[in-house]
């Protein structure tokens, strides 16, 4: 009984379903994907703690497998990077998030702006042009660049010289927020910290997976706390992702959190759904 336990645990690892979809020609069918239309994104919002009011959103690409049915990032984004298809899939990700963001500020055209969070695998940093095809994206949509919000991994950014830090800079010269994202998983140092165009700080949920339930750890509480106090010496706002409960909101609001992501608001799911969620009445 113990050994088909064991077995049933194994066969829920996300790993070995990643393993066994490549397997059976996930592979192949990547390359075409875009073209046969088989992407969509999900937006999951981004809420304000000091009022609970939603301030944006989060775009999340799956893809509809023919096969396999909804795949989530995990398990194409690796492959979309060590085949070049990100760069297109990224833009592509960029020009439906662009369009959400004006179809969801266009009701409240005086109110305070929705920004839609894109991410930025390190791969596209590299492309020549990648600012100037911004901007033309961008203005096609008919949004500004503060409408958007670029999250990069710490561990895409750490290691990063200065050629890589160049268009960064140029998205924040234009009003681009910056996020570096699931912070505190690649030993990202003080001083690389203020050396990077950041202007927010995307705390990674393992952080906060300690405050789901009572009786919270007083050193979780404090790890958070001194986070919170440097980013915004350093000027910059914290996002936690990875919020499951009302007692980690209840934690993170007190430790002076900005904005928060995750399950106990809402899962990640279609545009629409940002609507049900009043985020054209937030003010
Ligand atoms: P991420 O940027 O850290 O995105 C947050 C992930 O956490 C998402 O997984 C989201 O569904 C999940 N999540 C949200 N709230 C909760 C919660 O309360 N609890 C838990 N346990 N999980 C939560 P998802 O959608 O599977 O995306 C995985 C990763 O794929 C993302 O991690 C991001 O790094 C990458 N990704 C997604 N879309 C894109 C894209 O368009 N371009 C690139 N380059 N990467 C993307
Ligand atoms: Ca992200
Ligand atoms: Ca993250
Ligand atoms: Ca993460």
């Amino acid at each position: 009984a113990k050994e088909a336990g064991g077995n049933r645990f194994a066969l829920a690892d996300p790993d070995s379903d990643a393993r066994a979809i490549t397997r059976h020609g996930l592979t192949n069918r990547l390359p075409t994907a875009l073209e046969r239309g088989e992407f969509f994104v999900e937006y999951q919002p981004l809420v304000r703690l000091s009022d609970g009011s939603v301030r944006g959103a989060e775009a999340l690409v799956r893809w509809l497998h023919p096969v396999h049915g909804v795949l989530g990032p995990d398990h194409f984004i690796p492959l979309a990077e060590s085949t070049g298809l990100i760069v297109p899939l990224g833009r592509w990700v960029l020009v439906q998030a662009a369009r959400q963001a004006r179809a969801w500020q266009l009701p409240r055209d005086d109110g305070p702006p929705v920004r839609v969070n894109v991410n930025l695998s390190p791969c596209q940093l590299e492309q020549p042009g990648l600012v100037t095809d911004f901007v033309a994206v961008l203005e096609e949509a008919g949004i500004e660049p503060t409408a958007i919000c670029l999250e990069l991994t710490e561990t895409a950014l750490v290691g990063a010289g200065e050629e890589a830090l160049r268009p960064l800079r140029q998205f924040a010269d234009l009003g681009v927020d910056i996020a570096l994202d699931d912070f505190g998983t690649g030993y990202c140092n003080l001083a690389a910290l203020r050396r990077l165009p950041v202007t927010t700080l995307k705390l990674d949920r393992s952080f906060t997976h300690g405050m789901q339930h009572r009786p919270v750890d007083p050193v979780d509480l404090k790890i958070v706390e001194g986070i919170v106090s440097l980013a915004h010496t350093l000027g910059m706002s914290v996002t936690v992702e990875g919020v499951e409960t009302g007692t980690q909101a209840e934690h993170l609001r007190g430790l002076g959190c900005d904005t928060a992501q995750g399950w106990y608001y809402a899962r990640p799911g279609p545009p629409e759904r940002l609507h049900a969620l009043s985020l054209v009445d937030a003010t």
